[in-house]
């Protein structure tokens, strides 16, 4: 009993020594919310584990905590398998018709609801094409306002299992799903203002194509963040409040 007083009063006085209080608010800074995400994993075509596959959904999600580091968290929530298969590129070209009849019928009955929902498809090199497709992610342009009416429509994110190898595609997807673009779809003055200012920026850049790519800028990660706060907060597991200096 004695002991437990000493250690309790040497941690009071260590905490008081740590944290000064009555500093005022002057001194604590910006108030600044950090999104947490909550992000599912859906293995279609498969029905035994792979161990090799759900090492690598790991660590793609280790990486994208990396990257988004201070800005958005995700936290991996429930992994599925589905034997229901199809070819992510046949996926692609149905979309690009208007159409959502090949995917539909396949996640309907097992997506759910509140979390960004990631589905991994084998892929192949379509002809005319010098490599396959890695993933997309379909969007609502100019109509971001009904996400969370149409939810779980739009939280999808299409992924090949060979995307998974680099850990770059969910990275790259995850920011077309806060509202990034390529940058080569984007004017000069646009890409300036998010700090992409010449050949060897862009093709560091996560939204660049190419073996390259290494990281976003401050400004990609502030808009994604605010994009997040304005029409994802039906996916969010919470909201974190800091402080954090101007
Ligand atoms: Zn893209």
């Amino acid at each position: 009993m004695r002991n437990w007083i000493v250690i309790t009063a040497i941690a009071f006085f260590s905490l008081s020594w740590t944290y000064p209080v009555n500093k005022g608010y002057a001194d604590l800074g910006v108030l600044k919310e950090l999104p947490v995400m909550r992000v599912n994993v859906y293995m279609m075509g498969r029905e035994v584990v792979d161990e090799e596959i759900t090492k690598k959904i790991y660590e793609n999600i280790v990486y994208l905590n990396e990257t988004f580091q201070g800005e958005i968290t995700f936290i991996f929530d429930e992994l599925f398998m589905d034997p229901n298969h199809a070819y992510l590129p046949d996926i692609y070209q149905s979309f690009r018709a208007d159409r959502q009849d090949i995917v539909d019928p396949l996640v309907n009955q097992i997506e759910k609801k509140g979390a960004i929902n990631v589905f991994l498809f084998d892929t192949y090199c379509e002809e005319g094409q010098n490599a396959a497709l890695m993933g997309f992610t379909p969007l609502l342009r100019d109509r971001q306002a009904a996400y969370a009416r149409v939810t779980p429509k739009y939280d999808r994110i299409l992924m090949a299992y060979e995307g998974l190898e680099e850990n770059k595609t969910l990275v790259h997807e995850m920011g077309h799903f806060f509202g990034l673009q390529h940058p080569w779809e984007m004017s000069q003055i646009a890409r300036y203002r998010l700090g992409i200012r010449n050949h060897t920026e862009e093709a560091h850049n996560h939204m660049s194509y190419g073996n390259e790519v290494e990281k976003f800028t401050a400004q990609q990660l502030a808009d994604m963040r605010s994009y997040a706060l304005k029409y994802r907060t039906y996916l969010m597991e919470k909201v974190i409040r800091v402080y954090a200096r101007a």
